[in-house]
């Protein structure tokens, strides 16, 4: 559904340039949940970003379902696959209510029955009518990111990009969150991809993953390959042997 081909993006200008994404390429089917692990600065949530539409100075080709993905960040593209930021604060704003925060896209895009779907995805994400009042700073950190999550699933999209979706959270919410996201997926049949530089969270949510180091991928693997020391690769293992 979703492939990824020669991508490359820099940042920076002359002697400053920085290449931080080298030939990027992977694939990703409908309904699967694919992880891109790897250690911290080797591209991961630039990937996600650029696929986002957040960032239009790449190179390359990405598609969804054979469709190019363009450099502009349009209406449908939205509608097709949302982000999920490691800080909540990334799609929350702190003056903005539970309410506000899940009906701007739903008015932005003008779509009906607003006031009820803002209710059924409330529900979905775990919470109530009695969050829809709250700020952000009157939330725990789990349910700031399930408000966060609603707010992501709440144009209906069949794609959702997550990045570190529970590595700010303590670790008994962080299970919570999981069993929310595989769960969801379960329910709507999403295609996920997520960044994490944490296993156990590929291990428990994806199907597949990559890994990257220094901006390329240097490994593609089913995630069942990570319980059973089938791994091959050097730096994989030493991931591996790291949790
Ligand atoms: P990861 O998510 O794997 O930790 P990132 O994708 O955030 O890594 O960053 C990869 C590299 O790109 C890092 O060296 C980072 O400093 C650099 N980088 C990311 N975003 C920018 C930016 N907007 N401007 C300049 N450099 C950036
Ligand atoms: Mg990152």
């Amino acid at each position: 559904m979703i492939t990824v081909k020669a991508l490359q993006l820099g940042f920076g200008e002359g002697s400053q340039y920085q290449q931080v994404l080298h030939d990027v390429g992977f694939s990703v089917g409908e309904g699967e949940a694919f992880g891109l692990v790897g250690e911290s600065g080797s591209g991961k949530s630039t990937v996600l970003r650029c696929l986002a539409g957040l960032y239009s100075h790449w190179h390359g080709e990405m598609t969804i379902g054979g469709r190019a993905l363009g450099h502009k960040l349009t209406r449908e593209r939205c509608r097709l696959m949302q982000m999920v930021f490691q800080d909540p604060y990334g799609s929350l704003h702190p003056r903005h209510t539970v309410d506000a925060a899940l009906m701007e896209p739903l008015v932005i895009h003008r779509m009906d029955r607003q006031h009820e779907r803002v209710s059924q995805m409330l529900v979905k994400v775990g919470l109530n009518e009695s969050f829809r009042h709250r700020y952000p700073h009157q939330l725990s950190g789990g349910q700031r990111q399930r408000v966060a999550i609603a707010r992501a699933l709440i144009l209906e999209p069949r794609i959702l990009l997550l990045d570190e979706p529970t590595s700010a959270l303590d670790v008994s919410v962080q299970a919570e969150i999981l069993n929310l996201l595989a769960e969801l997926r379960a329910r709507d049949g999403l295609t996920y991809i997520l960044v994490t530089h944490d296993l156990g969270v590929v291990v428990h949510l994806c199907d597949r993953l990559a890994v990257m180091q220094q901006g390329r991928i240097v490994d593609t693997l089913a995630s069942s390959a990570l319980g059973n020391g089938g791994v091959t690769n050097p730096y994989t293992r030493t991931l591996v042997d790291a949790t």
